[in-house]
């Protein structure tokens, strides 16, 4: 589990992948698995055809066994909610082609009919997060003033979820004090799990709903569910679109747009050509990721401005953060060009 900590030094990206179980559909057509998990770290990839074997390494390694509890254990992600109640900015995103479960691994199963609850035991890394944090909010025993925004960016656009009139694009600004941040979003206070969890619908039946007029629009956008955790300050908290600094932590959740054809990158010079055509915001995150890697990273400039993905996620990944990303492949043989390009996209963030 992460939760003990990585071996070795402390990596800015923590990287976990999930390889979901075989689909019905995928079983029906005869499918064949490509890929086998050996010991928790390691998965073992063997191409149809008796190519040679590949191995990748992360950080922990979850079969199609796996369950949702596993994966909210092994993801560490309690560690990541402690941080933000002590004021850092921590991401947990999942990466990965269309239909590989990063939705399911965020947010659960869709549920199976109008009315019909989704059982407690599939429920998300969100929800299970949702949890714990007013359970461990309540026994703090200081006050704790908790909000949520729930956003989408979609051909660069950011859209607020939880607007009360028609969405209109926002604006992402920059200040000193607070970074980057979205002008006009509506930042909602909430006491409980259920205030909680009707945001949380609202985000999704609007998602749901726009990917039929923008046709899948939900795979070729990015969500992001952010949690805001504020101790009270002697003052009253700042409202978060003022231009003050916000006191507190952040905890954020983000389902990424579909991978497909992103994560198999050449040079930087394709990374530019592609990126008008595919998804801006998915090269530049992989960019700036590769960069906050770099050894002489010190020195280096890490261009979080060339997206409004990577600018909303600055502060996780660049200072006071903490970033773990869910890679997830389906196991399938027929999915495996795109899933080496997840492979490889998430081995190089650790
Ligand atoms: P993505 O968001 O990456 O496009 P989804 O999360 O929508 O993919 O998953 C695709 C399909 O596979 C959905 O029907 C989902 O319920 C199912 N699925 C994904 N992961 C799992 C899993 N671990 N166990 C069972 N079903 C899963
Ligand atoms: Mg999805």
């Amino acid at each position: 589990s992460l939760e003990q900590g990585p071996e070795g030094p402390e990596t800015p990206i923590q990287v976990v992948l999930r390889v979901r179980p075989m689909s019905t559909t995928e079983l029906r057509r005869g499918e064949q698995s490509a890929l086998h998990c050996s010991g928790t770290r390691t998965l073992q990839v063997s191409p149809p055809g008796g190519g040679p074997d590949m191995a990748f390494r992360f950080g922990a390694v979850l079969d199609g066994a796996s369950t949702q509890e596993d994966v909210f254990r092994v993801c560490g992600v309690k560690r990541l909610g402690e941080l933000a109640l002590r004021g850092f900015s921590c991401t947990i995103f999942t990466f990965g082609q269309t239909g590989s479960g990063k939705t399911y691994t965020l947010t659960g199963p869709p549920p199976q009919g109008e009315g019909v609850p989704v059982p407690a035991s599939l429920a998300g890394i969100m929800q299970r997060t949702f949890i714990w944090l007013l359970d461990r909010v309540q026994h703090l025993g200081v006050p704790v003033t908790l909000r949520a925004s729930y956003l989408e960016i979609y051909n660069e656009q950011v859209r607020d979820l939880l607007s009360l009139g028609t969405p209109r694009p926002l604006p992402v600004r920059w200040n000193k004090a607070r970074g980057f941040y979205v002008e006009q979003l509506r930042v909602v206070e909430f006491g409980s799990l259920e205030a909680l969890m009707e945001l949380l619908q609202m985000g999704l039946s609007r998602r749901r709903s726009s990917s039929h007029t923008l046709n899948k629009a939900s795979s070729r956008s990015h969500a992001l569910l952010t949690l805001y955790v504020s101790r009270p300050a002697p003052q009253q908290v700042p409202p978060v679109d003022s231009g003050e600094a916000p006191v507190g932590g952040k905890l954020c959740f983000v389902d990424l747009a579909g991978s497909e054809k992103v994560a198999a990158t050449g040079s930087q010079g394709q990374l530019m050509l592609e990126a008008n055509s595919i998804n801006r915001s998915l090269l530049a995150l992989g960019h700036c990721i590769s960069l906050l890697l770099d050894p002489q990273r010190k020195q280096s400039h890490i261009p979080f401005r060339d997206s409004k993905l990577t600018k909303l996620l600055a502060d996780s990944l660049g200072g006071r953060g903490v970033t773990l990303m869910v890679a997830c492949v389906s196991p399938s043989a027929q999915c495996l060009p795109e899933t080496l390009s997840t492979l490889r996209y998430a081995s190089r963030a650790q």
